[in-house]
């Protein structure tokens, strides 16, 4: 830490991603991407004029791919925000609508941003117990009285609550905004995008970079009341207004465009978790039903870092947590088979 940092960050603690080892070719199960290239129509929406226009600065207003978002999901441009990853969506929710008077609450174990940008912004926030099957209690967020954060599904957990629980969560905090993180949903989840045309205070976060093979490319985008919306514009607009750049504007487009090859995607995702979970259980791992691309999983015959260290001698990345309540759990991202029949393998050599 430089002397010249101000001492309103001195104690902040940033974000850790998870490792992008270079040292060899791992198989890479740690940070929840595709196992599948992007859309071939993504691809080929990247021409060598589209790249040579970089010289140009991006559409501002991000017309062509808001429209495919609202289009797709069948809500008016107006309802749609665009961001770099849906980090700076939530980002953009901490800085626009957080504070001293309108605090903020999330589970205890979710996404670990979340702590990070209350941070950032020095704001006192409240981190709500998951009950001991590692589930959110709907009632904990009921009549909070404070601005509400939520993946659902969870991470690392895997767990989804229903679109009811949620509706009830949403309803009874009129006053407060409600953000559903939805990183995950397209694995198995039910969506609570309908909820926004009844509801003016739910923004749902979504994003490119697990569902549709595009992490690198960072987009994501939120869905809400247009007067959220404007607000989430008006931060952007004070703060990067090219937010997207031109290639990631094409991506996007192709690929929600490309329903096929994403449901095609999906549906191996699922398979090759289903086939990961049950071996899993086969081997006596404790292993929570996942609604996600990653099971969330542990041991009695190895610690879980222990079992991380072993399979990453072995050139198999999985993200495990320092934390006390989850310590002896690992996260696995669903690969394609292959990868998880060799994962399997591999966790049967380590135990024995
Ligand atoms: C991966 C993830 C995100 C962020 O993804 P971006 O790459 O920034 O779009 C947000 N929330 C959760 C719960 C995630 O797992």
């Amino acid at each position: 830490m430089s002397k010249y940092l101000s001492p309103r960050l001195s104690s902040l603690k940033e974000y850790t991603p998870g490792e992008q080892p270079r040292d060899k070719k791992y198989i890479k199960l740690n940070t929840n991407e595709s196992p599948y290239p992007p859309s071939p129509k993504a691809i080929a929406a990247i021409t060598r004029s589209q790249t040579e226009d970089l010289r140009l600065y991006s559409d501002p207003e991000c017309k062509n791919l808001k429209q495919a978002i609202a289009d797709y999901y069948n809500v008016s441009i107006q309802n749609v925000f665009v961001s770099n990853g849906s980090d700076e969506s939530l980002n953009f929710f901490f800085m626009a609508f957080c504070d001293e008077e309108r605090k903020v609450c999330f589970p205890e174990i979710s996404y670990g941003f979340y702590k990070v940008f209350a941070g950032l912004y020095g704001l006192d926030y409240e981190a709500i117990p998951l009950k001991s099957d590692f589930s959110i209690e709907p009632s904990d967020y009921m009549n909070r009285g404070k601005n509400i954060v939520i993946a659902n599904p969870n991470a690392p957990t895997g767990l989804a609550l229903s679109i009811n629980d949620i509706e009830a969560i949403v309803k009874s905090n009129p006053d407060y905004i409600v953000v559903i993180d939805e990183a995950y949903v397209d694995f198995g989840a039910e969506s609570a995008v309908e909820l926004t045309k009844k509801y003016n205070n739910l923004m749902v976060v979504q994003t490119f970079s697990k569902s549709r093979s595009l992490a690198g490319a960072r987009l994501g985008f939120a869905i809400a009341d247009s007067e959220i919306i404007k607000d989430l514009e008006k931060i952007k607009y004070s703060t990067n207004p090219y937010n997207i750049n031109r290639l990631t504007l094409l991506l996007g487009e192709a690929a929600i465009s490309d329903t096929e090859y994403f449901e095609l995607n999906r549906d191996s995702v699922i398979k090759a978790r289903e086939y990961t979970e049950s071996e899993l259980i086969k081997l006596g791992f404790t292993v929570l039903p996942s609604k996600t691309n990653f099971v969330f999983a542990k041991s009695d015959d190895i610690s879980g870092e222990k079992l991380y260290k072993e399979l990453k001698d072995r050139g198999i990345l999985v993200r495990h947590f320092n934390d006390k309540k989850i310590c002896e759990y690992n996260r696995i991202t669903i690969g394609t088979m292959e990868e998880m029949k060799t994962f399997i393998k591999t966790v049967k050599e380590i135990i024995g």
